[in-house]
């Protein structure tokens, strides 16, 4: 890889991610078959579909900046799916498993939304606001399903944890104060333990 201007960080960028997501295409639906959860399926497999309207976008991308979309590798996505697939092949508890689902599958959205983030900023940088446009958008969908993961792994944790009644659990005032911003960059066990729920 020869790296010379911003531009070729931005296209090495691009393929990165077209290659992430296209392993994703494949990922989903298995991670979606081994949930318990029916809220947690239904939700890999509506992540599928944006992975799918995601990969398309960075086709376009690569058609309007003359990118050959595909040929590399990304390695971390290759890593992250690894430990998700320990998780699919694993024994044990549904709900522990399901937590452990989210984990894997949280750690693919911040992943993603790292990369993005930077693609994005090239893009503007290169004057590409098409392309920023498209990435932002996708930023958009990475964003609300890391959200929606926590949200779900809220009552899956508590369950996984022991609490029967994890998914009625009564949210407490602390729960519900700074939950917007807290949960931004926060994984699923981020919160919950401290703030006195029980
Ligand atoms: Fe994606
Ligand atoms: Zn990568
Ligand atoms: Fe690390
Ligand atoms: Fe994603």
């Amino acid at each position: 890889m020869k790296l010379e201007s911003l531009n070729d960080v931005f296209t090495d960028l691009i393929r990165d991610l077209y290659n992430a997501e296209t392993q994703l295409v494949k990922a989903l639906p298995k991670m979606a078959k081994a949930a318990s959860s029916e809220e947690l399926r239904t939700a890999f497999e509506d992540h599928l579909e944006e992975t799918e309207g995601q990969v398309q976008r960075l086709e376009q991308i690569c058609e309007d900046l003359g990118i050959r979309p595909k040929g590399k590798t990304c390695k971390a996505m290759k890593g992250l799916i690894e430990e998700g697939s320990e998780v699919i092949e694993a024994s044990g508890e549904p709900a522990a498993k399901d937590a452990a689902l989210i984990a894997a599958a949280q750690k693919v959205e911040h992943y993603e939304i790292a990369g993005y983030g930077t693609a994005r900023t090239f893009a503007q940088l290169l004057g590409e606001d098409e392309a920023a446009k498209l990435l932002d958008e996708t930023i958009a969908e990475e964003g609300a399903a890391d959200k929606k993961l926590t949200t779900i792994a809220e009552g899956i944790n508590s369950e996984a944890a022991g609490d029967e009644d994890g998914e009625e659990e009564d949210e407490t005032e602390e729960e519900e104060d700074g939950e917007e911003d807290e949960d931004e960059m926060e994984g699923s066990t981020g919160r919950g333990r401290s703030s006195g729920s029980r």
